[in-house]
């Protein structure tokens, strides 16, 4: 089974020189989408992780999966004012202005092995401001996990003091 080949690549979406990876024809073969949440499961069998956390919208999808499957808890990282309880955020940089991303503050407990699960790397901000907040409530980043890897934009480099591991890799 190759996953590549289950990704869809659609050329300058949302806008004019993008090469959008549309993982949603990998999720809806049943046999893609297993291959792809138990090659992370088996990625983190052995780290011992105690939360899964994925950024919203499509670190959900992976993300809960792989949460099921390693019989651990799933966190949500969601856009501003989606989470309903008491939320730390963290600001960070995009090409053209700032995003924002929040999680419970009492979400993790001080000393918790976490992985984040999404399904693409890109410049790795996202990442990093996931990584931020679960290190801001004292938890620890002990993987993150990709569907696909987009080597270019050279997310790898700004995420370079934690383990990274990405089943598909484009240029
Ligand atoms: P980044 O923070 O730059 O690493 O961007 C990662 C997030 O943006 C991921 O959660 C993706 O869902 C989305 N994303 C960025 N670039 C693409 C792309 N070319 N195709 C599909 N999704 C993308």
């Amino acid at each position: 089974m190759d996953l590549k080949s289950k990704i869809r690549v659609i050329e300058n979406f949302p806008k004019e020189g993008i090469s959008f990876k549309d993982i949603t024809t990998l999720i809806k073969d049943k046999d893609a989408f297993k291959k792809a949440v138990d090659l992370v499961v088996e990625d983190l069998k052995e780290k011992e992780v105690d939360y899964i956390v994925g950024p919203e919208a499509r670190g959900f999808l992976f993300g809960a999966a792989v949460a099921y499957a390693l019989e651990v808890g799933f966190i949500p990282v969601r856009k501003p004012g989606k989470l309903p309880g008491k939320t730390s955020s963290h600001e960070y940089e995009l090409e053209y202005g700032t995003n924002t991303l929040e999680i419970h503050t009492d979400a993790i407990e001080k000393g918790k092995k976490v992985a984040i699960v999404d399904d693409l790397l890109a410049t790795g901000g996202t990442m990093l401001s996931a990584a931020k907040l679960i290190e801001s409530l004292g938890g620890e980043v002990v993987a993150m996990e990709f569907l696909i890897e987009l080597e270019s934009l050279g997310g790898r480099d700004k995420l370079g003091k934690y383990y990274i591991n990405s089943l598909v890799q484009y240029e």
